[in-house]
């Protein structure tokens, strides 16, 4: 094995912290940086696809993680008028297949458990805000001017929102898409073992996601410049209005007592051309964030962290060890990123006629027995590429 390396990373979020404990475990000298102050359980419920799930069990965490999320045996969109637009149902893919809905904390908990049977040096309240390269490797900056590294190498994990493709002279073109979702997690089993969706066309959609431990996280699609005139109406007018869309949102709603407790969320594509150079390397959200209506955001990024840290092994310099993590990434990165661009609009956009569209396409389309494999390859997170079958970890 080449190295060890002193690695930094940038970013204590799923990515980072899956890197952290990898790199560690790998015996290199790991520093992780992270701007907030504690590692601590924020965020809203994820869905853990079997992609995501196969890098858990080759962490040996899935039991744990699963001990605390609802097991999902399909995901269900239905109109409001009451009719199904169609089930997803994992098991039909084979036997034993299925997703987990969790909250993010919990996974991230976990990680930061395995990153604590490591070395790592971990620096809270480290925001980086710059690089210096030198022979000796590339030195980090934080916002409070302490220096990190040198670095034989540099993962940078900050997110979709990340500052640092710009400050690290990276290119990237970033979308944001004009709908979003308040959400918000509170005690609630009226939905089990399944994603509900309850759409009216692309224009509203409200979401049950259970989490286990008697969670679950409800969302609400809106176009984000609408949400002040929604706040004017009153919490009394949106709760009856998605009472009208399901009522298993009932007991969420019970929960809620203040708007200040629902969460808006906006999300946004991001691609970048190049993700690395000589010493520094993007994965996670931040290399390739992507709308979260194909579920695939924290799998993507366990799967970018597990071959990040096989590439490493196997290649004789970080710089080769990029380029075949590159290579090996590309097709599967290039199809969801593709798919989830091409297919939120007909979810969540102003354009209505894709909502019709949709309605009238989405229920035929599993008729096809080709067609329903591919989908369900798709949503489990294991879809090679565009011309390729299914992905192994
Ligand atoms: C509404 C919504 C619903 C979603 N639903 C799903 C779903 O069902 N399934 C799914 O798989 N995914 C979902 N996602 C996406 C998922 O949350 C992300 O894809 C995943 O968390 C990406 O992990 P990451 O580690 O790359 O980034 P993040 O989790 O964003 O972590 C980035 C970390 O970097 C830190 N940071 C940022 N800048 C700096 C800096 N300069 N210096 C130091 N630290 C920094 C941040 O504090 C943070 O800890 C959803 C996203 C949204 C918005």
């Amino acid at each position: 094995m080449p190295g060890p390396y002193r690695i930094g990373i940038v970013g204590s979020g799923v990515a980072g912290a899956t890197s952290a404990y990898l790199l560690a475990r790998e015996g290199h000298r790991v520093t992780l940086l992270e701007r907030a102050g504690t590692l601590g359980p924020v965020g809203a419920g994820v869905l853990l696809q079997c992609s995501g799930q196969e890098v858990l069990r080759r962490l040996g965490i899935l039991d744990s993680v699963i001990a605390h999320a609802a097991r999902l045996d399909e995901l269900h969109a239905r109109h409001l008028s009451g009719s199904d637009l169609i089930r997803t149902r994992y098991g039909e893919l084979e036997p034993g297949c299925q997703a987990y809905g969790v909250h993010r904390g919990v996974l991230c908990n976990a990680l930061f458990s395995l990153v604590r049977t490591q070395t790592v040096d971990v620096c809270l309240k480290s925001e980086v805000i710059a690089r210096e390269d030198s022979p000796g490797g590339v030195s980090l900056t934080d916002q409070g001017g302490r220096r990190h590294g040198p670095f034989d190498l540099v993962v940078v994990a900050d997110g979709s929102r990340s500052q640092l493709r710009k400050a690290f002279g990276f290119r990237a073109s970033v979308h944001e898409y004009a709908h979003g979702t308040l959400w918000i997690t509170a005690p609630c089993v009226a939905v089990q073992r399944e994603l509900l969706q309850v759409v009216r066309g692309n224009a509203k959609m409200l979401g049950m996601l259970p989490l286990g431990d008697g969670l679950c996280s409800m969302y609400w699609g809106l176009p984000v410049v609408e949400f002040p005139r929604l706040k004017a109406q009153g919490l009394a007018s949106l709760k009856a209005e998605i009472l009208r869309f399901s009522p298993e949102a009932a007991g969420v709603l019970d929960f809620v007592c203040d708007f200040e407790q629902l969460l808006l969320t906006s999300y946004r594509h991001v691609s970048m051309r190049r993700r690395h150079d000589d010493r520094i390397i993007f994965i996670g959200d931040a290399a390739h964030a992507m709308s979260p209506h194909l579920g695939q955001g924290i799998n993507l990024a366990m799967v970018d962290a597990w071959r990040l840290a096989e590439s490493l092994r196997d290649a004789p310099t970080p710089l080769a060890a990029f380029r075949a993590f590159s290579r090996r990434q590309r097709e599967y990165l290039r199809y969801y990123a593709t798919v989830t661009y091409l297919l939120s609009p007909f979810f969540q956009s102003d354009w209505s006629i894709l909502g019709w569209g949709r309605d009238l396409a989405l229920p035929w389309l599993p008729v096809i027995p080709w067609v329903k494999r591919q989908m369900l390859l798709t949503v489990t997170g294991q879809k090679g590429g565009f011309f390729q079958g299914r992905m192994t970890v």
